[in-house]
């Protein structure tokens, strides 16, 4: 690790290729995409994108144009889709960067035809096409249609069925076109979910597609940070701001070079834990701006500049999100920009 780094995060890429791999495996009905936005979902869009396609994946999808055009310049033959519907005026930069384009409305399919996926809305009610518009589309013939589940990650949730039959019906009225339907979880549902291409992103980063069952996906990321300074403190004593924690015994406080402006969520104040030598370190006190505090009476051999993981070998993004209130997606896309990263191939 670099002497200057205060906060390290590694990205292992071998580790989301042999997911992609996975899932490729798990969806034999059709090819499996890699869903990148939000940079990768924290991980680095550029390094993500360039493993997976020297693996072979061969579509790619990003939400905005920006990152869509980002994914091209890493993926030169590779159909690179932008999830948000086109805005007026962006048509030459579709064209010019070879994006495709997600078609949610008939004014949508009115300016860009063929060359779009059509996404029909079965049940989200945020974007794509309402069912209720379909015959007002004519003639068109997409390459592709698509929509996107709700509740996929609970499998017993009744809307599954209901959107895997209306998606039927949606690729009963477009016979030629080419049909994708499953998210991570999506793949783990069966038979009723298999389609043309899939579209995972959070599995390939290794956050559990199928919670409450064990994870079949291999961890991606390890989050390290250092030990600034370590002091005693006596029974009575509070940590941190607005003196949220005191020290029931004699106690040795680390504080850490992480905070909630790196995404170490301020919800995560008292609670949960980082590893050190494979044993858990208790978090305490406020989580503030640039710093966590850490009660280490029991770890010794933790000092000024160690390292302790806040991500990695028995404590995944799934684990931290849990503490947080928050779900494995809201964990990765937060981490912050000052963690120096590290892509091992
Ligand atoms: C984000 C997104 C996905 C990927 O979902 P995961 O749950 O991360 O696999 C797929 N399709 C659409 C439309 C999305 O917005």
């Amino acid at each position: 690790m670099a002497a200057d780094a205060d906060a390290w995060l590694e990205i292992d890429l071998a580790a989301i290729v042999a997911n992609w791999r996975k899932l490729c495996a798990r969806h034999p009905s059709g090819a499996v995409a890699g869903v990148v936005k939000a940079d990768a979902y924290g991980l680095g869009a550029g390094p993500v994108v360039r493993a997976l396609y020297a693996a072979g994946c061969r579509q790619f999808f990003a939400a905005h144009l920006s990152e869509a055009v980002v994914v091209r310049a890493h993926a030169p033959e590779a159909m690179v889709v932008a999830l948000h519907p086109p805005m007026p005026g962006s048509e030459a930069a579709y064209a010019g960067h070879r994006i495709v384009p997600v078609l949610g409305s008939a004014a949508d399919v009115a300016r860009f035809g063929g060359a779009g996926i059509l996404h029909v809305d079965t049940g989200m009610n945020r974007l794509g096409l309402p069912m209720a518009e379909m015959a007002g589309l004519g003639g068109f013939a997409p390459g592709y249609v698509m929509t996107h589940l709700v509740a996929s990650e609970e499998p017993d949730d009744a809307i599954n069925a209901v959107q895997a039959g209306r998606f039927a019906q949606v690729c009963a009225a477009f016979p030629a076109a080419k049909r994708s339907l499953a998210n991570s979880s999506g793949i783990f549902l069966g038979a009723d979910f298999a389609s043309d291409l899939a579209r995972p992103g959070a599995a390939l980063y290794g956050i559990n597609p199928t919670p409450g069952r064990a994870n079949p996906m291999r961890p991606v990321v390890r989050l390290r940070a250092r030990v600034l300074q370590v002091r005693s403190i006596a029974a009575g004593d509070s940590v941190g701001y607005n003196a949220t924690w005191r020290a029931l015994r004699t106690s040795r406080i680390a504080t850490v070079s992480v905070g909630y402006a790196d995404g170490w969520l301020r919800s995560l104040s008292n609670r949960g834990h980082a590893v050190f030598d494979g044993a858990p370190v208790p978090l305490v006190g406020r989580v503030s701006m640039d710093l966590t505090t850490f009660d280490v009476t029991d770890h010794p051999a933790i000092g000024p500049g160690s390292w302790i993981d806040l991500l990695g070998p028995g404590r995944d993004a799934d684990a931290v999100a849990a503490d947080a209130g928050t779900n494995g997606y809201e964990v990765l896309t937060s981490l912050g920009a000052r963690y120096q990263r590290v892509w091992r191939a």
